[in-house]
């Protein structure tokens, strides 16, 4: 991974002695979002995307008009969403940890806040856009389609894979019978695409997948073993194990929530973070 050096930052603090500097976070998109750094005198640092629109790193207080969306949309993005915010909640890679149900609620799933735009912009607006920039990756015998920008990523995973299949041939049956890879559809009870829509995602055999019935209290579980977590999650994979309303077979390309630089200064980084890897 390149990181800006000190040096390079203080010229470009020279540079625009006005703005400051870019949060690292908002830098670090660059590397993986179309679009660009801007800074405006009333809305600060943000991403400005092809066509003009700006998304800033950290919003004002909400607008008086009130134009938010349809309440109770849980997965939905609140108004006057930020850049900020995709970071908030730190995705912290390793060993896997038990997700506490009790907490549903009251914390928030690292990962779950998305800046759809950003997808948009990146990925292609719309179905057709997407399906376009698919490409073939083959997954333990099969070949699955996944956005051209992920793909190598995803090739990156199953090199890793691999060896320890051979080593360890219960591996084996987690990544066959592949749930699916790209499919264009919105977020259940959402208005909100699923990363699946973007071709950036990928569920495991679903026959691991487990999920609390109707009426039962939520209580996490997992089959999925560590070594396959952290193959994806060392390409910039987050793994949907460690969310609350869990989805333990779901693994997306979020590469921003696990590349260390872009934490410096963050909440995250302050509270130790997520480790290098
Ligand atoms: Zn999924």
């Amino acid at each position: 991974m390149a990181f800006v050096s000190s040096a390079a930052l203080l010229l470009l603090l020279a540079a625009a002695p006005d703005a400051g500097q870019p949060p690292a976070g908002l830098r670090c998109l660059t590397r993986y979002y179309t679009g660009e750094l801007a800074h405006r005198p009333e809305g600060g640092w943000g991403y400005l995307l092809d066509g003009g629109t700006f998304i800033p790193w950290r919003a004002g207080p909400p607008s008086p008009r009130g134009d938010a969306g349809a309440p109770g949309d849980e997965d939905d993005d609140p108004p006057g969403v930020d850049l900020e915010s995709i970071y908030r909640v730190p995705y912290v890679a390793g060993p896997i940890v038990p997700v506490d149900s009790s907490d549903a609620g009251t914390i928030e799933d690292p990962g779950r806040v998305r800046v759809e735009q950003l997808f948009l912009a990146t990925y292609g607006a719309s179905r057709t856009d997407v399906f376009d920039r698919l490409v073939k990756v083959r997954f333990f015998g099969l070949r699955y389609p996944f956005h051209e920008l992920a793909a190598e990523p995803l090739r990156r995973v199953v090199a890793r894979l691999e060896p320890q299949v051979l080593e360890t041939p219960a591996l084996k049956p987690f990544l066959t019978n592949i749930g699916g890879t790209f499919i264009w559809r919105k977020i259940a009870r959402s208005k909100n695409l699923s990363t699946h829509a973007f071709g950036i995602a990928i569920d495991l055999n679903v026959h691991y997948w487990r999920w609390t019935r109707r009426g039962e209290p939520l209580r996490w579980q997992n089959k999925i073993p560590q070594a396959i977590v952290d193959a994806f999650e060392a390409e910039g994979f987050i793994w949907g194990g460690r969310w609350v309303h869990y989805d333990t077979m779901h693994f997306e390309y979020r590469p921003e929530l696990l590349d260390p630089s872009c934490r410096e200064g963050t909440a995250a980084t302050m509270d130790g973070g997520v480790p290098a890897r």
